[in-house]
């Protein structure tokens, strides 16, 4: 007999066949005559019955919460049950009875986030992860549209990227070393081999505070590409962000639906995304905020208050170079700019960041001495800009963070799996 998903069956496609699911217990009521069981599998949920005159009664009444099971029946078409669809038990095959359960409606959010080897199962999850993987699918399929290459940067590292107070080091043999804050600067090594290049890999940041937005373990989907201008950049950041937009509105109508999320809001977006200056966004924001001067870098309340502006993505962009890393570009005639751009959008704020590397050797010594930086532990990097320099740009955006504005949830543990934090890293 046919093994099927119970989301075939759900789709009206099995009605009045005989059928096998196999699934765990998501529910149980015991009646005189009759036991509901509820089953869940990775897709869906179908509720079932057995009668007591059915061999199989004893069995049903051990199961508990969780187990593991094998249920044959017929569907039935039923108003009553919960997606319009029943399975009325001829036999069940207890594969794994589990043990009282200890995931309960009435447990507190921080139990269950303690349980997350179990609360992985909840639908909740579920929902999410399988958006997750949506967005991952689409972001590729968008690349590989575009002519990008998936490449595969290496984790351990031997020189911060970036400035050092949120990197993680550790003993290598009896060498010390880091783990990767971003893959930038080993996608500018690939651009001279395959011009346009694109990898999704963890960045791990030793932040120290809590907020809904940072982990110290989280995927970023980042990307580099040489011949390219700032306008190119927002340009190809725009497509990316609408067509995953638009192909997660198409397919996870669903996961959308059952999470009480916003789709409306995915439809929405379409470029042009609007694009203002740093500048500008300080000018406005001084209204609202006073102690804002030009030149202070933009916090999470900052975007937050600019997000309800524009109340979609849109773009801030060239930055003061004082607070933005050595390789960024700047302009020539304004050596104090930075050709930089941060993607943001409502309730979180930023999302990417993105901008024009220096692409001119001596430039880039002296920016390293100005943010004391030992030009000699980039040497490697060094040699990008001797042997055939290239204008180039790149970004690098946050996937968590991209997910828990596209699904409303409250706080970026939710959007990955095994969340690290400073406190969370079980199991
Ligand atoms: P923030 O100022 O919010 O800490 P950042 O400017 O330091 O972020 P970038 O170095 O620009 O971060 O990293 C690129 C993108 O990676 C960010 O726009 C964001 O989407 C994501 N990101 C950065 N840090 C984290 C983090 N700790 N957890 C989750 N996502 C992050
Ligand atoms: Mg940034």
């Amino acid at each position: 007999m046919a093994i099927v998903k119970i989301t075939e069956i759900l789709t009206g496609n099995c009605t009045d066949q005989k059928v096998t699911v196999r699934g765990w217990v998501y529910r149980k009521r015991e009646g005189k005559e009759l036991i509901f069981i509820v089953i869940r599998d990775s897709t869906g949920i179908i509720q079932s019955t057995i009668k007591k005159a059915n061999p199989n009664w004893t069995e049903a009444q051990k199961l508990t919460i969780e187990s593991s099971i094998e249920l044959e029946g017929t569907v039935k078409e039923d108003k009553r049950a919960p997606g319009g669809f029943e399975i009325g038990t001829e036999s069940i095959n207890i594969i794994g009875l589990a043990e009282v359960f200890p995931i309960s409606k009435d447990k507190s959010e921080e139990f269950i986030r303690d349980m997350r080897h179990l609360w992985l199962r909840s639908r909740k999850m579920n929902l999410i992860m399988k958006v997750r993987a949506e967005i991952l699918e689409a972001s590729r399929e968008y690349f590989k549209k575009q002519n990008y290459t998936e490449v595969s940067p290496p984790m351990f590292i031997s020189a911060a990227v970036e400035g050092g107070s949120t990197l993680f080091g550790l003993k290598y043999f009896d060498q010390d070393l880091y783990l990767t804050q971003s893959s930038q600067l080993y996608l500018e090594i690939l651009i001279y081999s395959l011009q346009n290049v694109y990898c999704i890999a963890p960045s791990f940041r030793a932040e120290k505070s809590r907020t809904i937005r940072h982990l110290t373990e989280y995927w970023h989907i980042e990307a580099e590409w040489p011949f390219a201008n700032m306008n190119d950049l927002i340009n190809f950041e725009e497509g990316l962000m609408t067509h995953v937009c638009q192909t997660i509105a198409q397919k996870c109508v669903t996961e959308f639906k059952e999470l009480g999320a916003d789709i409306e809001k995915l439809k929405a977006v379409k470029p042009p995304f609007p694009r203002i200056t740093y500048k500008e966004a300080i000018d406005w924001l001084k209204q609202k905020n006073p102690s804002l001067t030009l030149g202070s870098d933009l916090g999470y309340e900052d975007e937050k208050v600019l997000a309800e502006k524009f109340n979609k993505p849109f773009f801030v962009y060239d930055y003061p170079t004082a607070i933005k890393a050595f390789y960024c570009k700047t302009y020539t005639d304004h050596p104090e700019i930075a050709m930089s751009a941060d993607m943001m959008v409502p309730r979180i704020g930023e999302i990417s960041t993105g901008g024009a590397r220096e692409d001119n050797k001596e430039l880039l010594i002296q920016r390293m001495k100005e943010q004391d930086l030992k030009p000699e532990d980039y040497e490697w990097y060094l040699d990008l800009r001797r042997y055939g320099s290239v204008p180039h740009v790149g970004f690098g955006m946050g996937l968590e963070r991209l997910l828990i504005w596209m699904l409303d949830l409250d706080n970026i543990i939710d959007a990955i799996p095994f969340p690290r934090t400073t406190r969370r890293f079980y199991p």
